[in-house]
């Protein structure tokens, strides 16, 4: 990424498994007063994003019951799914990663719901929390 700036690591949504994106948007769009962001579905799951500052809340509905959030919900219940950090540079991150001895999820970037690079580190390696990475 030659022309972006370099910002540090940050984060960029966090992913939060619902059952139903119909009950509980209206608590974070108009109750919290998150302006809604469009996103696109990815990974079996319907997403409606919504801004809190410079960083994205996405909720996370499941599209079938076999999607990874219908299996996530139906072993764990709705709540926080996943930790989305963009890095400075996504393909030297996960260099980083497998250096450290990291399990990763995704062995190569992918294209994420918003449209950038991303790639998942597994649970296991992370103290128990799903994290993603993303291109800034
Ligand atoms: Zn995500």
């Amino acid at each position: 990424m030659p022309d972006t700036p370099r910002r540090g690591t940050r984060i960029a949504h966090i992913g939060i498994a619902v059952e139903s994106l119909r009950s509980l948007l209206p608590l974070y769009r108009d109750v919290l007063g998150m302006p809604e962001v469009p996103l696109d579905d990815a990974d079996g799951a319907r997403i409606a994003g919504l801004a809190a500052g410079e960083s994205l809340v996405e909720l996370l509905e499941a599209a079938s019951p076999e999607s990874p959030i219908g299996k996530f919900i139906a072993r764990r219940g709705p709540g926080i799914h996943h930790v989305c950090f963009a890095v400075d540079d996504l393909d030297d991150a996960l260099d980083r990663c497998r250096t450290a001895g990291l399990r990763l999820i995704d062995e190569k970037p992918r294209i994420g719901a918003e449209g950038k690079r991303i790639a998942f580190l597994h649970p296991s390696a992370t103290g128990g929390v799903l994290v993603e990475l993303s291109d800034p």
